[in-house]
């Protein structure tokens, strides 16, 4: 998949994921070596950058989905974030918070990737790609 494909993959993403009404931006620089992407929100706004990693390249077909969705899913979640970010939680318990919202984006990302077509979307034929 090259950089165009891949951008326009991620906007189909997007839309069946119900965030047609974000803006997304998919770079391919910045990306944590460790990582397939990650993801990044301007705070207020409903507007996500995507990050893509030199791994994403060399992942299975199952583990782009499921990361791409991951990221996405996070964009779901701005809103707690922004929330909790006022909290002035201690250290601790925002790495247990990131925790606990890792395992629920990565198990909800696992089971939609299950169900997604990355050649023609979501399986069932509601979303198709343009
Ligand atoms: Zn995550």
């Amino acid at each position: 998949m090259n950089k165009t494909e891949t951008k326009k993959y991620i906007r189909l993403m997007a839309d069946s994921l119900g965030l047609k009404d974000w803006k997304i931006e998919v770079n391919f620089t910045d990306c944590d070596p460790n990582c397939i992407a990650q993801v990044g929100r301007v705070y207020g706004r409903k507007w996500g950058q995507i990050r893509i990693g030199e791994k994403f390249d060399k992942a299975s077909e199952k583990d782009k989905k499921s990361a791409i969705i991951h990221e996405l899913l996070h964009l779901h979640q701005a809103p707690m974030y922004n929330f909790v970010e006022t909290l002035g939680l201690n250290p601790e318990t925002m790495r247990t918070f990131d925790v606990i919202t890792e395992y629920i984006v990565d198990g909800l990302s696992v089971g939609i990737a299950d169900n997604y077509n990355l050649k023609g979307g979501i399986t069932n034929g509601k979303a198709k790609r343009s």
